[in-house]
C-alpha cells in the first residue's frame, strides 16, 4: 500500500525542518524523508549562528529577523539551549571602524551600539592586546549548538507536531504527486525538495540550469586555555568585507584595499572570523571559502593556520587547544542567496545558495508555504 500525506519534504536539514514546521503549523499531515539516518549535512556542521546584523539589506535581513524570532519561540519548546545572544564586531583598523560607524547609521544599525576600544574590552575582557579601534555590539543574534539543536528540532516536530520522519530513505524521482524512494512510493499533495548541496538526485537539469555550485569551508573547535567566556559571537575586520550588509557600504572599499595589502593570504582563502561559544566553554571557530564543483576531500593545514592566526589577533585564549577539525559544504550561487524553483505547481525546490540557511530558513519556509497554498488552492 502507498502511504499518502498532505505535504512531503525531501531533506531533513534546517531548510527541510523549517518547511515541516510551517506545514505542520498550518494543520497539514507532513512526512520528511532523508537519505541519511541522522543529519550530517551543512545544518550540523555550521556555527549555529543565527546572524541578523551584516546580512544583505532587504529580503535576507528581513528573513533573518523573522527566523531569529522563530528560533527564540521554538527553542525552549524543543529543549534547545540558546547558547548566547548578540554579536561583537571588533575593529582593529580605522578603516574597519569607519565601516561599522557607517553601518550603525543605517536603519539596519538600529539597536546596535558603537563601542570605543575601552568599551569593547570591558564587554569582552579576553580581546587580544594590540591595536583596537573600537567595535559594534548587536543584540540581534542568537546561537544554538547545531549538532544538538537539529536532532532536538526533529524530535520535537515528531513528538509534538506529528511529523513523520522516514530515514534513511533516498528519494530518486518525483512524478505528479508520487515520490519514488528507496522504501517504495509515497503520495503527497504538495512536495518541497530541500536537498542542500545535493545536485544530482532530483531535478538535476533544473539545478544545473540555475548554475548552483558548492562552497567548502574549514571549521575548528578550540578549547581556551584560560577559561575565556565570550559575551556573544565575535567577528573581525575580515568579516566586514564579506558580509554583504557591511561589504556593500562605500566605506568597505578602503578597508578591502588595506586588507589586500596586509592580509592577502587570508583573502585568497576566503577567510573571515566567526567565533561562537557553547555551554562547555569550547569555541566553534571559522571559516574559509573555496568554490569547487566537487569539494576537495583534503583539508589544507595552512588554511586552518590562517584561521587560527586571525583568532589569535582578536582573542587572548591562553594556551588554547584545537579539539576538532572538520569541513562543511553548502550550495552556492555567486549572485543569489537562495533559490525557490517551481518544477510543477504543487512542487517547490528550495535551495539556500549562501551561508545563511540557519539564519533565514524559517522565514523562507513560511513564504514558500504561502506561495504553494496559493498556487494549489
Ligand atoms: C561550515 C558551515 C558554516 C555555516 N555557518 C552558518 C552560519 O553561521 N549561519 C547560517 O545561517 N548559515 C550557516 N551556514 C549555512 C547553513 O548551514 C546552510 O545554509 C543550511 O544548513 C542548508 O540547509 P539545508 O537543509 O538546505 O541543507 P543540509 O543541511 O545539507 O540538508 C540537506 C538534506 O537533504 C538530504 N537529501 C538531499 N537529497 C536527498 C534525496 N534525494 N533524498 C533524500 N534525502 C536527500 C541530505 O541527506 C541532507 O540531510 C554554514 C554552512 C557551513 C557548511
Amino acid at each position: 500500500m502507498t502511504a499518502s500525506f498532505d505535504f512531503a519534504v525531501v531533506g531533513a536539514g534546517i531548510v527541510g525542518l523549517a518547511h515541516a514546521l510551517a506545514a505542520a503549523r498550518a494543520g497539514h499531515r507532513v512526512v520528511v524523508l532523508d537519505r541519511e539516518a541522522q543529519s550530517v549535512g551543512a545544518s550540523v556542521r555550521n556555527f549555529g549562528f543565527v546572524t541578523v546584523t551584516g546580512q544583505e539589506r532587504g529580503d535576507c535581513w528581513r528573513r533573518a529577523l523573522r527566523s531569529r524570532d522563530v528560533w527564540a519561540e521554538v527553542a525552549p519548546q524543543a529543549g534547545i539551549r540558546i547558547e548566547h545572544e548578540g554579536l561583537l564586531v571588533t575593529a582593529r583598523r580605522a578603516e574597519a571602524m569607519a565601516v561599522i560607524e557607517a553601518f550603525a547609521a543605517t536603519d539596519m544599525g538600529r539597536d546596535c551600539t558603537l563601542l570605543t576600544a575601552a568599551e569593547a574590552r570591558s564587554r569582552c575582557p579576553h580581546l587580544a592586546a594590540g591595536g583596537l579601534a573600537g567595535g559594534l555590539w548587536s543584540p540581534h543574534e542568537r546561537r544554538v549548538e547545531s549538532r544538538d539543536a537539529i536532532p532536538k528540532l526533529k524530535d520535537w516536530l515528531e513528538a509534538e507536531k506529528g511529523v513523520i520522519f522516514l530515514r534513511p530513505v533516498h528519494v530518486h524521482g518525483i512524478e505528479e504527486r508520487t515520490l519514488y524512494t528507496s522504501a517504495g512510493r509515497i503520495e503527497a499533495a504538495r512536495i518541497v525538495v530541500c536537498p542542500g548541496d545535493e545536485r544530482l538526485a532530483l531535478y538535476p537539469e533544473r539545478i544545473s540550469a540555475l548554475g548552483i555550485g558548492r562552497c567548502r569551508l574549514h571549521m575548528l573547535k578550540v578549547r581556551p586555555g584560560n577559561g575565556a567566556r565570550l559575551p556573544g559571537a565575535v567577528m573581525s575586520d575580515l568579516s566586514l568585507v564579506r558580509y554583504l550588509g557591511y561589504a556593500a557600504l562605500p566605506e568597505a572599499q578602503a578597508l578591502r584595499r588595506r586588507l589586500e595589502a596586509e592580509q592577502p593570504a587570508h583573502l585568497a582563502e576566503g577567510i573571515h572570523l566567526i567565533v561562537v561559544q557553547g555551554a562547555d566553554g569550547d569555541l566553534v571557530v571559522g571559516d574559509s571559502h573555496h568554490y569547487e564543483a566537487s569539494p576537495a576531500p583534503f583539508a589544507q593545514g595552512h588554511v586552518d593556520d590562517l584561521i587560527l592566526d586571525e583568532l589569535d589577533a582578536v582573542l587572548d585564549l591562553g594556551p588554547r587547544t584545537v579539539v576538532e577539525r572538520w569541513m562543511g559544504t553548502y550550495a552556492h550561487l555567486p549572485d543569489r542567496l537562495m533559490v525557490v524553483d517551481a518544477p510543477e505547481p504543487h512542487v517547490r525546490l528550495v535551495v539556500v545558495t549562501s551561508g545563511t540557511g540557519a539564519s533565514t530558513a524559517f522565514a523562507i519556509a513560511e513564504e514558500v508555504l504561502a506561495d504553494l497554498e496559493g498556487a494549489t488552492a
